[in-house]
């Protein structure tokens, strides 16, 4: 005979297997979480439909000193997965991460050899702007891929094809910038700009690099710094100078007064634009520098 006892944990075990269809139900979509727009949005292509994306930082926000507000610990803690970039280049992060529990990670630039940060207080330290380069970009689309199968396995396969999709893409805005960046005389490529992240593209493309400081912190435009790039600038005679998004262009028009060369426009390094601006998503951001190095350099000079 069955105990009432027994009986009720029968009854329970039925209604509980009746119950189980409903409850296994669409499952909740996975969450990623990326530190900036530009992680974000690579995230996105590989992910495709299964997983939602999102990037702790707004378009145009100032990345490398973030102060992370407490809901973006909460949008943190709410996730599968959060990605960052690493070697640096989020000096928030780490402490911001220990706030946030049983949450796993990912560092995208986990097999990129670095190039070191040149001069200034974090000289030989990793230069972390890495996906500036297409091709060190698809290191970034291989640890993403790898990164959410961890958490959603049975999502492999796409995210495979996707993220061959999306090399494809990258590999080809790569040639394109290639053939075009190659227009530009050998004695006007330089590339002058605000913080020096242009160390891998400039390595990629045959250009050498001048900037204003060599990466963002709390020494931006000085007096020295501007001296220095006035000299440079007046040296090599570059006929354009270029400022990113996500920085104080003033200093560097400055440096534009002084020698004569033009201002060539804005670049986009740290973060994307929104949807209606030159760089939504990283190809374009990649396309529009191109644009505007190439109408830089190329025009001819003004009279100095
Ligand atoms: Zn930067």
């Amino acid at each position: 005979m069955i105990q009432p006892f027994a009986r009720r944990a029968l009854l329970g075990t039925a209604m509980a297997a009746l119950a189980a269809p409903a409850l296994a139900q669409p499952a909740r979509p996975k969450r990623v979480v990326a530190t900036f727009t530009v992680l974000a949005d690579m995230a996105q292509n590989v992910a495709g439909t299964a997983v939602l994306v999102e990037s702790l930082t707004r378009p145009g926000a100032e990345i490398h000193d973030y102060e992370p507000t407490p809901l973006d610990v909460v949008r943190a803690q709410a996730a599968d997965l959060v990605l960052w970039n690493g070697m640096g280049l989020e000096r928030w992060f780490e402490r911001f991460f220990s706030r946030v529990n049983g949450v796993r990670d990912a560092v995208l630039t986990m097999g990129i050899t670095p190039v070191g940060i040149g001069e200034g207080p974090y000289a030989n330290q990793p230069n972390p702007h890495a996906w500036m380069s297409p091709t060190l970009a698809l290191i970034y689309v291989e640890n993403i891929r790898r990164a959410l199968t961890a958490i959603e396995p049975q999502h492999e396969a796409a995210f495979q094809a996707n993220a061959q999709a999306y090399a494809a893409q990258i590999r080809a805005v790569d040639a394109r910038m290639r053939e075009r960046l190659a227009a530009i005389p050998a004695e006007r490529r330089v590339l002058a700009t605000c913080e020096g992240a242009f160390s891998y593209l400039t390595r990629d493309y045959q250009m050498r690099e001048a900037y204003l400081w060599p990466i963002n912190s709390e020494d931006e435009g000085s007096p020295r710094q501007v001296r220095a790039l006035i000299d440079s600038v007046r040296r090599s005679r570059v006929p354009a100078v270029f400022c990113e998004s996500t920085v104080n262009d003033r200093p560097m028009r400055q440096v534009a007064r002084e020698t004569g060369a033009r201002f060539g426009g804005v670049l986009y390094v740290d973060s994307l634009t929104g949807p209606d601006g030159a760089a939504p998503t990283y190809l374009k951001l990649l396309e529009a520098n191109a644009e505007t190095i190439l109408r830089g350099l190329t025009t001819a000079p003004a009279a100095r």
